[in-house]
């Protein structure tokens, strides 16, 4: 075995991380639910999340079975909800396609929505010992640094050498039986000793090899994303008030929050009254404006101004993607975060 896989597996067994609770299991579908809720989330984030969801959907047919909605719903607070829409879809397809088995190999897993080549890489390793490297953001950054490579990891040729890295440094002696512990050594000595801010290299077992800690370089590794600012976007969320009831319209998906419940929005430049008037069939008066309230998506910036107006004459429909409800019950729903946060503060500023 090599020495790097050898090295990292012995830490591994002593330092690292045992007791969360997709560890202990080679069951796939458990694994692949943790992986994907892990994207972009911290662990301790995760853990009520998923412990949620494994307890409403125990294996793909329940998820398969589930609306969307009721997945969303379960999903709301996390964020990036395309993670949740994905996997609902795989699960439908994993039905259909496979009666419910779920794929054997890396490259089969990696054809399923919302899955990567790492994520892929990372649930075969863990449910069937395949050997196959991983790179997700902590393990590139622990690249980075130990091979001392410069240029931004998001980048072609710098993510292409990191592959033919990490595919190098795998276990090659048994390494179907020391893949999980191998794979699992990367995350966790990426998440809890090569951090992003202050590394204990003083602790790492790969220091000895290191060269951004030998170069002095463990401060500028992971070269940084070339920085364009962001653009951002004013928009207005409509909070239409029917004796103690609030409209929540359903977003279409594919789309931003595509799928989950949320306050009518409207342009910035059109007068609430008038908006909801002609676009919406419904007579209002204004009561008052909210504090704007800032939301950062991966490629744009949002600010919103939610406005409180009061309904008048309306007649009070339900279709399939409107309902009239309480705020109590609209917080039940997959509801994106700043619309929690909006509803949240109409409730503790008594405007409402
Ligand atoms: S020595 Fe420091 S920089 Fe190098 S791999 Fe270990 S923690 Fe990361």
């Amino acid at each position: 075995m090599s020495t790097f896989a050898n090295t990292l597996i012995e830490w591994q067994k002593q330092h690292g991380r045992h007791s969360l609770p997709w560890q202990g299991t080679n069951d796939p579908y458990a694994i692949w639910v943790a992986e994907v809720m892990l994207q972009q989330t911290q662990v301790m984030t995760v853990i009520p999340y998923y412990q949620r969801f494994l307890e409403a959907f125990p294996d793909i047919e329940c998820l398969a079975e589930a609306s969307l909605n009721t997945v969303l719903t379960l999903w709301s607070g996390l964020g990036y909800y395309s993670r949740g829409r994905n996997l609902h879809k795989a699960a439908c397809l994993i039905m259909e396609r496979s009666q419910g088995r779920f794929p054997q190999h890396a490259a089969e897993i990696a054809q399923l929505p919302g899955i990567g080549r790492s994520t892929a890489a990372a649930i075969a390793a863990f449910a069937y010992g395949e050997r196959c490297a991983i790179l997700d953001g902590n393990v590139k950054r622990v690249f980075t640094r130990y091979f001392g490579i410069t240029g931004y990891p998001g980048e072609k040729k710098t993510e292409a050498l990191l592959w033919q890295k990490a595919e190098g440094l795998l276990p090659q002696e048994n390494a179907q039986q020391q893949m999980a512990t191998y794979t699992q050594a990367l995350m966790d000595l990426g998440a809890i000793v090569c951090t992003r801010h202050q590394p204990k290299c003083l602790n790492c077992p790969l220091q000895p090899d290191c060269i951004a800690f030998a170069e002095n370089r463990v401060a500028s590794l992971p070269t940084s994303k070339p920085r364009k600012p962001l653009p951002s976007k004013e928009t207005t969320f409509l909070i239409l008030r029917n004796q103690d009831e609030i409209l929540l319209e359903q977003r279409s998906s594919p789309g931003i929050w595509g799928g989950l419940w949320c306050l009518p929005e409207k342009p910035i430049d059109i007068n609430s009254q008038t908006y909801c008037k002609q676009c919406m069939g419904i007579e209002s008066v204004t009561i008052s404006s909210l504090p704007p309230l800032n939301h950062t998506f991966t490629h744009f910036k949002l600010r919103i101004h939610p406005q409180l107006l009061q309904v008048i004459n309306y007649p009070r429909k339900k279709t399939a993607t409107k309902i009239w409800l309480t705020i109590d019950r609209a917080l039940q729903l997959a509801i994106p975060v700043p619309v929690r946060k909006i509803l949240l503060e109409l409730t503790s500023s008594n405007r409402f």
